[in-house]
């Protein structure tokens, strides 16, 4: 089967939390707070393999993690960073969130490398929080606990060319000669049920060659093979049509060279309006060069002959494929929005009151904020205030209309509101 869309799960690692730890010294009656810092979790990193064609690796391995920061240490040392967890995909893979459907990133080009998720901060060490007025902070911060995302990667085959024909014109045969493709060739009109790939090279050039099964007439109306396959193609630069010169299908070959341009129209004008180099397959089969001179009469185009079983103009074709991208731009990646998971929502908090009347606070910032401190620490609670007054949440209380003694929830703590 060919995977063309997996959803995974993915997560960066956590932050390590920061230390509580004091100076201690002979001879030094009273040492300050060394704490560390902790380190950064592991960033989640995708990046395109050359050697990659499919998805299929993601179909039983599922999670990936990048490695959690460790937390800090005495003598103010950072606790080390996680490592990035560097996950390998093919080119041509898009990278969306599954619940938005945001586009995270198109990885068109080899060797492409995008952050998908930035690993957790590391938590402040105690030393951090001394001031003139608190000597000895019994406190440090917590590392940033990063979530897990379930994400959709949807390869759309980065093919040069694509290799167009009836069933049994010989494509597969052809891509197996030009390239090291080795795709299933059967003489029943029922072949590859998805595109094959073959990398084709000259020199430093190189080429992905997709074989495009099931353009059979009424594909473009979702008959027959028809769209799924038919979108692996959307970035093709080049079409290879190829027709079975011989007659040995006893087919016309001209008819089969109109079908399938019809089809192509069908389908979408741009992949109609694309250059095509017509290819006559089979010629080890004919006697004379008639048909195919009748051929390029009829079509009235050039033809480049060949028969991908005995391989005899195949260095002209594959000459010529390159010949013609050579004078093509290069693919464009798919326009998108440019989109991340928002790290500040950390920062968010919502207020709403309870059925007794209580101000309730929740929010990404209150659940952050209650892993940080030890309420039953003065210092830590005064650290706990200052930080719902820096990020507004007493304006936003005043602003829902809170008095003097108003009940206020902040996750577990419920205090008395005091102006
Ligand atoms: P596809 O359906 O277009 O992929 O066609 P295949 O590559 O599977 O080929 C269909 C049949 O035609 C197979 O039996 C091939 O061996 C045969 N064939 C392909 N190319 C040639 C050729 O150049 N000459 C001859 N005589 N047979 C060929
Ligand atoms: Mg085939």
């Amino acid at each position: 089967m060919f995977v063309d869309k997996v959803n995974i799960f993915i997560k960066a690692g956590n932050g390590g939390d920061g230390a509580i730890s004091f100076h201690r010294e002979k001879y030094v009656a009273a040492g300050g707070p060394d704490g560390g810092d902790g380190g950064n979790g592991g960033s989640v990193i995708f990046e395109v393999a050359d050697n990659l064609t499919t998805l299929i690796d993601f179909r039983f391995n599922k999670h990936f993690r990048a490695q959690n920061g460790e937390r800090g240490g005495a003598k103010r040392c950072t606790g080390r960073s996680g490592e990035d967890l560097i996950v390998k995909v093919p080119r041509g893979t898009v990278v969306k969130d599954k619940h938005s459907g945001a586009v995270f990133a198109d990885l068109v080009d080899a060797g492409a490398r995008v952050v998908v998720l930035k690993g957790g901060t590391g938590g402040k060490g105690n030393a951090r929080f001394a001031t003139a007025r608190r000597k000895a902070p019994g406190f440090s911060q917590k590392g940033e606990i990063t979530e897990e995302h379930e994400i959709v990667l949807e390869l759309k085959t980065i093919a040069d060319v694509g290799l167009v024909g009836f069933p049994n014109v010989g494509k597969s045969t052809l891509l197996s000669r030009i390239t090291a493709a080795k795709p299933k060739i059967a003489n029943y009109h029922f072949t590859t049920l998805s595109p094959n790939l073959g990398v084709l090279t000259r020199y430093d050039d190189v080429a992905v060659v997709a074989d495009i099964p099931g353009l059979i007439e009424g594909a473009s109306q979702g008959v027959g093979l028809g769209h799924d396959f038919l979108r692996h193609i959307e970035r093709v630069r080049l079409i290879v049509h190829i027709v079975d010169v011989s007659g040995s299908e006893g087919r016309d070959c001209v008819d089969d060279y109109n079908s399938i341009n019809a089809e192509l129209a069908g389908y979408s004008e741009l992949l109609a309006h694309l250059p095509q180099i017509v290819v006559a397959n089979k010629c080890d089969l004919l006697n004379d060069d008639n048909r195919i001179r009748q051929l390029s009469a009829a079509i009235g185009t050039q033809v480049t002959a060949i028969s991908a079983a005995d391989g005899r103009g195949l260095d002209d074709l594959v000459d010529r494929i390159f010949d013609e991208l050579s004078k093509l731009s290069p693919p464009k990646p798919i326009e998108f929005e440019p989109f991340s998971f928002e790290k500040s929502k950390n920062d968010r908090f919502e207020i709403y009151r309870d059925e007794d009347g209580a101000f309730v606070v929740i929010g990404g910032l209150i659940d952050k904020l209650i892993r940080n401190v030890v309420l039953t620490d003065t210092d830590s609670f005064a650290y706990f205030q200052k930080t719902l007054k820096d990020n507004g949440v007493f304006t936003a209380l005043r602003r829902e209309g809170v008095k003097e003694g108003d009940t206020v929830c902040v996750g577990d703590v419920e205090f008395e509101f005091v102006e």
